[in-house]
């Protein structure tokens, strides 16, 4: 019987239970032996207990609970071969030559390294003395296939990760509270939401709730933003507005790649000599993490994980590795690292942007 393994790594994001569910059962449905690694990397590198045998029922009740139930670390061991090692030593112990991993691309990039190591890994055991060469002659070659988990919507290649719009339902129902404390003193709030170096929360939330502006990392505000933000919102005041909404990523930038804060925002609202408006501070935090996912993520968990099983059982040495991507309502298998590659790209690519911004603005700044 193939045995196969599924873990959470990296950041927690609703929706996970449902690729574990979607993975422990379709497994079994496929004839595997599923086991789930707890704890990510960290389990895989401690083996024992921290990799148990997974039966249909154990993952009875996973759809409706946020985070993760089997755990997720970040573990420094994995960064290093000798912690990779270890973790190969355990899956060959429990006959695991197959890994269904969701997390970020942290996660996933450790995993491709660990598929390509493999063969080597298992050649060091044996001549280390930890392996005899007859137990590792099954499992010359490990598959890998990656789900991304991640609230931040911040992969390349796929529409939706999973949790993102759980995150995104949890900032929209926050903003509605915080609406109507707003509305009724006539208040400012500035709301930061999380995002990492991705803007797609703030954005869709922005869009989702009315904001009345917004700061995100992608696309930097012009040098009069200060300006242009007092105008926006004195505008709407006059027009008979009683709350004002500023919804700025934790990635936000500047043009010449300076940190926009919420202090920096609301000071400019609180302004005596300005709009002078009452401003209070709300930084979201963790809520946007927790909680149950929404019926989107559950969904996508789920179609996911049942497609990660029959990647990862259609596999051959040959095949590059994949994750499980939904692009214009398909669910996909795609290169793993080209998409890793190109989320890398992209970030690099505005850091660039907005080096040469700032290159060109101090040339004029000296030629003046
Ligand atoms: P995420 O998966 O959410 O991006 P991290 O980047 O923290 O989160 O990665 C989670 C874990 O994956 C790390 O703690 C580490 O064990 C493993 N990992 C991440 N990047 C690599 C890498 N380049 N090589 C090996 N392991 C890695």
């Amino acid at each position: 019987r193939k045995k196969i393994a599924v873990m959470t790594s990296g950041g927690d994001s609703p929706g996970m239970n449902a690729v574990v569910r979607a993975v422990v059962r379709m497994g079994i449905h496929m004839d595997c032996d599923v086991f789930a690694v707890y704890e990510g990397y960290e389990g895989l590198v401690r083996g024992g207990n921290y990799i148990k045998q997974m039966g249909w029922e154990d993952v009875r009740g996973y759809l409706s609970e946020g985070g993760t139930l089997i755990g997720t670390a970040r573990c420094m061991a994995f960064y290093e071969r000798p912690g990779r090692m270890t973790a190969a030593k355990n899956m060959v112990l429990n006959g695991i030559d197959a890994l269904i991993i969701c997390g970020g691309d942290g996660s996933l990039t450790g995993a491709d390294k660990f598929r390509a190591e493999w063969p080597s890994l298992l050649e060091e055991l044996v001549s280390k003395g930890e392996l005899q060469q007859s137990q590792i002659e099954p499992y010359k070659h490990l598959n890998i296939v990656g789900l991304v988990g991640s609230i931040d919507n911040d992969l390349s290649g796929t529409d939706a990760t999973i949790g993102a719009y759980s995150a995104l339902a949890r900032i929209c129902e926050m903003v509605d509270y915080i609406e109507a404390t707003a509305s009724s003193h006539s208040r400012a709030f500035v709301i930061e939401v999380m995002g990492r170096h991705c803007g797609w929360l703030a954005l869709m939330a922005a869009v989702a709730t009315g904001a009345d502006f917004l700061f995100i990392p992608e696309k930097p505000r012009e040098d009069n933003w200060r300006e242009e933000m007092c105008q926006v919102i004195k505008q709407h005041r006059e027009m008979g507005k009683r709350k004002t909404i500023v919804i700025i990523a934790e990635g936000a930038l500047d043009k010449h790649g300076e940190k926009v804060t919420p202090t920096m925002v609301k000071d400019l609202l609180a302004d005596k000599d300005g709009l002078g408006l009452d401003t209070r501070i709300t930084t979201l935090g963790h809520v946007q993490r927790g909680g149950t996912a929404v019926a989107y993520d559950r969904m996508l968990g789920t179609l996911q994980g049942v497609e990660a099983v029959k990647a990862v059982l259609e596999a051959t040495p040959e095949t590059e590795t994949c994750f499980i991507a939904i692009t214009e309502n398909k669910i996909a298998r795609k290169p793993l690292m080209a998409a890793v590659k190109e989320t890398k790209e992209v970030a690099s690519l505005i850091e660039q942007q907005r080096f040469n911004e700032a290159m060109a603005l101090r040339d004029t700044e000296f030629s003046d």
